[in-house]
């Protein structure tokens, strides 16, 4: 139990506690990684090499990509592969949320494919203390010309559908499985052409499943200047019609896609004017979701250290119970350990996204990962930093 008097502290520049995890060899090869991530000259030539091993199936680049990049941002091939990321997290206070890697899928066997590897995921999570969520992409599961007809509220033909009736048969077997066994389903949002789309099935099945507990949980982008209203609207609509909301909170991945394509169209470019913007509706977000956690089960789903600490802050000043099923924090698996470890070891819902899945399947998700952030500013400089100083605190270099 919580000792609510003297709650344990949270700091995260404690790379004691960040690193502990790791031994010696594993933090010197983690170091030399994100050194050569640090380059975004090397991502480059690096990112053109992985998708050409791949296209060309070279089994020596595979298994140079398998034992540096993949082991750190990759929990395995397979889910029998990920058991042991997942109790080595378990170990350290953390929880997984399985994230199979997949994406933009067109091929009707393909998309069953996606279903059955995330109803197996669940499964999976369904016999493990330590998973309590699933995560899957709505366009591991339709094409994207009809996610993006059904956006624009275009007619479909019969052959689409009959692809749309597909598409509602896959995510309602998903969220069904995940309702009867008792897991949660994460769902990502993605570009803003589709994700009318999305929201609107989502809200679907947050409305037949979250009725007695939150099951669904759609994914809020704080870096759209609509989305703080639609994430109160959400909410609203869930009162009104008796069931619960589940959001993920994210700033969002696609920034200069949005940008571009707006641009190109010509139609108001629907991301933040400026990064401030993005911060101060992700911090309101959360202040939002923390105050109705009642009725809201949220998720920080961020590297942003003042965010974290944030609603780290106003669980703790309101006395709330830290772990409560309704309020998360997550990062993704490899990145931002010293935020994880630290909320997990001051007693917070704290979970990695754990993607796996073969090497061919998961490049472009590494790609993202070491390209997001390989200037000076970015994420992994942060990372470096970090790294760097737990060495020195260790006497390695
Ligand atoms: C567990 C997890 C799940 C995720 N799921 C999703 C998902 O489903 N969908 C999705 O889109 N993303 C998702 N993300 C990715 C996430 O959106 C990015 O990691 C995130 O945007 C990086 O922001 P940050 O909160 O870590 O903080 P920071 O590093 O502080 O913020 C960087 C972000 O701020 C925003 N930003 C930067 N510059 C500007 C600017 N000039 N104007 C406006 N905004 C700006 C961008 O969103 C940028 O990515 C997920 C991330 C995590 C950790």
């Amino acid at each position: 139990m919580e000792d609510k008097e003297n709650p344990p502290s949270l700091d995260f520049q404690n790379t004691q506690i960040a690193y502990a995890h790791k031994t010696d060899q594993e933090l010197k090869e983690t170091s030399r990684l994100f050194t050569l991530m640090n380059k975004p000259s090397l991502v480059g030539i690096g990112s053109n090499l992985g998708l050409t091993a791949i296209k060309l199936q070279f089994p020596l680049i595979q298994r140079l990509i398998k034992n540096t990049i993949f082991k750190q941002f990759v929990g395995g091939t397979n889910l029998l592969d990920c058991q042991k990321t997942i109790d080595h997290l378990y170990q350290n206070k953390t929880l997984t949320i399985l994230d199979y890697g997949a994406e933009s899928k067109s091929e009707e066997a393909d998309l069953d494919h996606v279903r059955d590897e995330t109803v197996r995921a669940i499964q999976l999570a369904a016999s493990n203390n330590s998973v309590p969520a699933v995560s899957t992409k709505i366009t591991g599961l339709a094409k994207n010309e009809l996610l993006e007809k059904l956006n624009k509220d275009e007619q479909l033909n019969s052959a689409e559908e009959h692809e749309f009736q597909k598409l509602y048969q896959r995510l309602n077997a998903i969220c069904e499985e995940a309702y009867n066994l008792k897991v949660s389903i994460f769902i990502d949002a993605e570009e803003s052409w589709m994700q009318i789309a999305m929201d609107r099935l989502v809200n679907e099945m947050m409305a037949q499943y979250n009725k007695d507990k939150v099951t669904v949980w759609n994914t809020f982008q704080l870096y759209r200047k609509d989305k703080l209203d639609f994430l109160k609207e959400c909410h609203q609509n869930a009162m009104d019609q008796g069931y619960m909301l589940g959001a993920k909170l994210v700033r969002g991945a696609y920034m200069d896609k949005e940008s571009l394509r707006a641009e190109q169209e010509g139609y108001p470019n629907p991301i933040q004017d400026t990064k401030d913007d993005s911060d101060r509706d992700f911090n309101l977000a959360i202040g939002y979701c923390v105050t109705h956690y009642e009725t809201i089960g949220s998720c920080c789903a961020s590297h942003n250290a003042e965010s974290n600490l944030l609603q780290a802050r106003l669980i703790a000043e309101n006395q709330y119970d830290r772990r409560h099923p309704h309020l998360n924090f997550c990062q993704l698996y490899g990145m931002s350990d010293n935020i994880t470890f630290n909320l997990a070891q001051a007693g917070y819902n704290v979970a990695k996204y754990v993607p796996y899945g073969p090497v061919k399947e998961v490049i472009p998700y590494l790609i993202r990962r070491a390209k997001e952030n390989s200037s000076v500013t970015g994420d992994m400089s942060r990372e470096l930093s970090f790294i760097l100083t737990e060495m020195k605190r260790r006497g390695l270099k």
